[in-house]
């Protein structure tokens, strides 16, 4: 094969190649403000030293933050983004994953009803479901757990706590609902 066909057969590629990079940039550097994601819920509704908290059942360490409110109080998207899935599982119950700005996903646990679906655009107008004590947080006061993990690794945030490692991938959102 000559060297002329073959730029011409990596030509496509190359083109898809670099428009993924153009979408995964462009996902990098959409602003993340975010916004409280529990209805009028306030510092004093979450212990800011819950992100980590270790012994923690079966997850080992406690990768969120406990943001505790009545049952039913609306839960907000705490950032614009796309719902990848709603739906119910062991531990988180009613849960809900959005993929928002930086290649994050969001996550939001122990719902009492979702108010959203999979492949919805939501904005930090939309509701994505209620507080509630689905799942393993049955017999405890109503809480969302909010959880934020990147879906690119950042590696120079392992230490040397338990499942330190995994600090590549879980994010404390206390730091981003404080500012
Ligand atoms: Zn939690």
């Amino acid at each position: 094969m000559s060297t002329y066909n073959r730029n011409n057969m990596l030509r496509p590629i190359k083109k898809l190649y670099i428009g993924l990079l153009t979408v995964i940039v462009i996902g990098l550097l959409i602003p993340q403000h975010l916004k409280m994601p529990v209805k009028g819920a306030t510092k004093a509704d979450y212990n800011p030293k819950s992100f980590w908290y270790f012994p923690w059942g079966k997850s080992v360490t406690h990768k969120g933050v406990d943001i505790f409110a009545s049952k039913g109080t609306a839960i907000k998207a705490s950032t614009t983004g796309l719902v990848l899935y709603t739906g119910k599982i062991d531990r988180g119950g009613n849960v809900a994953l959005i993929l928002g700005p930086k290649w994050r996903l969001h996550y939001y646990a122990h719902m009492a009803e979702l108010k959203t679906s999979a492949l919805s655009f939501v904005t930090k107008e939309s509701t994505v479901g209620t507080v509630g004590t689905s799942g393993n947080a049955n017999g405890k006061s109503p809480h969302l757990h909010y959880s934020i993990v990147t879906l690119i690794p950042y590696v120079w945030r392992i230490d040397a706590d338990k499942q330190g490692w995994k600090k590549m991938f879980y994010l404390n959102p206390v730091k981003y609902l404080e500012h």
